[in-house]
């Protein structure tokens, strides 16, 4: 394998996820970036594929009832000689810790705002992820089909509430549901855009002109010329220059206006985005920092998921290509069991469906059948001793007992409890001189207990006793004046061990966290795990 080729194919891969609060239009505007890379003819796909998926799958029943999307997946497509990664992540706060680990494994993020309601709640914390990853952040206000706030004072609300600078790339004319086009400053272009105001189910035709143009102006007619020409000189003006490089530390973001329905400014967006979005970057392993050029194989698993199809009882770990090319079969090194593994059977999650796969390279995401062996962070890689270390892993802050209802299927329980707990979506804990017939679990989001009851009545058959408890901050001990159990804490504090043996103590609230280190000289506690 050529070099070249593989400098090639790293060159023109882009893997990023979208960012938003629910409702502002994610999956319709996946839906569209599929339809303009041609990887679906009729928009609406993915809607059914999200419903195709709820069939087979029942556990998503919570999901379909709540209308909440829990799980992340993965699209690949092409698109003027890019090669184009989505990864999806759940809106929904109470799956935030999933959505981190998708971030970690994405290059850039698409933070779509809905141009009536700005940035929301969950804009902010999911913007934070990504500030803290420093990944460059692209900003799509949709929905500008219909009433929005003003274009400026919602780039002074991502710079009121976010502390981000944004540099619009391009501009939306003809505001509150008459929205007709873009105009790009790089090109001093204007691009009207035809068809029904509907639902988009074609790319849309356009026109483009400067402008300048005579023509144009009298295309677009009054009063939005004189307006939009008073709008881009107050832009010019009073506006940050562009600067590539700070959108690349995360610094500042290119905003991008259009509306995901009828597919105004889809195009304009997705062109210049690929244009600027990053490639995939080197990673730190510990110590070692791996390009993607590196002709030897690494990758990390940032995701598993259990059960996707009930019949077949399957588990899937997402793994992201780091460095080398991948190929079918292939032997690597595991880091959890520090065993030699064969990649048998690797599955590319498509835009339409899984496929089987022959060869991938960095940035890809490849599904992998998991016999058990994976867990989050778990490094794949033909170097031996790599460790991914970029993973955080986030503090639990709701915790319950959980126990099977009927004790006769302590088997299953047990079983039921490690997987999801190796899939991370729950954290376990044990109390000292408790058996398995019950466990502390902990969760960064009280959802996370439905679908524990729920996986485990439809996956395992047992019914789930769950007592939630009033802790709400666990701490890792990492170093003691005595022995865990002889420490001086608040009657409320509760000694744990987790799954590798570590002693955590479980607090209701601060004050008790304080306590412990004023009466315990020399204790020192951590919120993530050693
Ligand atoms: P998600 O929760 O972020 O995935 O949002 P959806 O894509 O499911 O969209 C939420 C709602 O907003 C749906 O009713 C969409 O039809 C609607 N929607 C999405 N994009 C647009 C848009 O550009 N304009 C308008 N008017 N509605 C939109």
């Amino acid at each position: 394998m050529a070099e070249a080729e593989l400098m090639k194919e790293i060159e023109r891969r882009r893997t990023f996820a979208i960012i938003s609060h629910p409702d502002a239009g994610k999956t319709t505007l996946t839906e569209k970036l599929l339809l303009y890379g041609g990887a679906i003819h009729m928009a609406g796909s993915v809607k059914a594929r999200k419903a195709a998926r709820h069939a087979v799958s029942d556990w998503m029943e919570i999901e379909k009832q709540r209308g909440i999307s829990v799980t992340s997946s993965v699209m690949q497509f092409q698109y003027q000689g890019y090669c184009i990664n989505i990864l999806d992540t759940p809106g929904h706060q109470d799956f935030s810790e999933d959505t981190y680990r998708t971030l970690v494994a994405a290059d850039s993020a698409v933070m779509l705002l809905d141009g009536a309601k700005g940035v929301e709640a969950q804009t902010i914390k999911l913007f934070h992820v990504c500030r803290m990853r420093q990944i460059p952040i692209f900003t799509f206000i949709n929905k500008m089909d219909r009433a929005s706030k003003d274009p400026f004072s919602l780039m002074q609300e991502l710079e009121d509430v976010l502390g981000i600078r944004s540099y619009p790339i391009n501009w939306p004319i003809g505001t509150d549901g008459d929205f007709k086009g873009v105009y790009n400053r790089q090109l001093r272009q204007i691009e009207l855009f035809y068809g029904d105001q509907s639902h988009g189910q074609a790319i849309v035709s356009s026109t483009r002109g400067t402008v300048d143009d005579p023509v144009f102006k009298e295309l677009l007619g009054e009063p939005y010329y004189s307006r939009l020409v008073e709008e881009i000189e107050l832009l010019d003006m009073a506006g940050d220059e562009f600067d590539l490089g700070k959108v690349l530390k995360g610094e500042l973001t290119p905003v991008f206006f259009g509306s995901a329905m009828t597919n105004f400014g889809v195009g304009p967006f997705l062109e210049d985005f690929l244009k600027m979005a990053p490639p995939p970057g080197p990673r730190a392993f510990g110590e070692q920092i791996i390009s993607p050029e590196d002709p030897n194989f690494t990758g990390f698993v940032f995701k598993i998921q259990a059960n996707m199809n009930p019949n077949h009882r399957d588990r899937i770990a997402f793994m992201r290509i780091c460095s080398g090319v991948f190929r079918r079969g292939m032997q690597v090194h595991h880091s959890g069991s520090e065993k030699p593994v064969r990649l048998a059977q690797p599955q590319q999650l498509m835009a339409q469906e899984r496929e089987s796969i022959e060869v991938a390279y960095p940035g890809d995401i490849i599904g992998l059948f998991d016999p058990g062996i994976f867990r989050i962070s778990d490094t794949l890689s033909t170097t031996p001793g790599l460790t991914f270390t970029g993973i955080p892993s986030f503090p639990a802050e709701h915790f319950a007992r959980v126990s099977a209802k009927d004790t006769m299927k302590r088997k299953q329980f047990l079983k039921g409890i490690t997987q999801l707990a190796q899939e991370g979506a729950i954290q376990v804990y044990k109390q000292p001189d408790i058996g398995v017939e019950e466990f502390v679990v902990g969760a960064v989001g009280v959802l996370q207990f439905e679908v524990l009851e729920y996986r485990l009545k439809n996956e395992y058959s047992v019914d789930l006793k769950i007592q939630r408890l009033p802790h709400r901050h666990a701490r890792w001990i990492v170093s003691s004046p005595a022995e865990p159990d002889q420490l001086n804490l608040t009657s409320s504090t509760m000694l744990v061990h987790d799954g590798r043996g570590n002693p955590v103590l479980l607090f209701e609230n601060e004050w008790s966290v304080n306590w412990a280190r004023d009466k315990n000289k020399g204790l020192e506690l951590s919120d993530i795990s050693p």
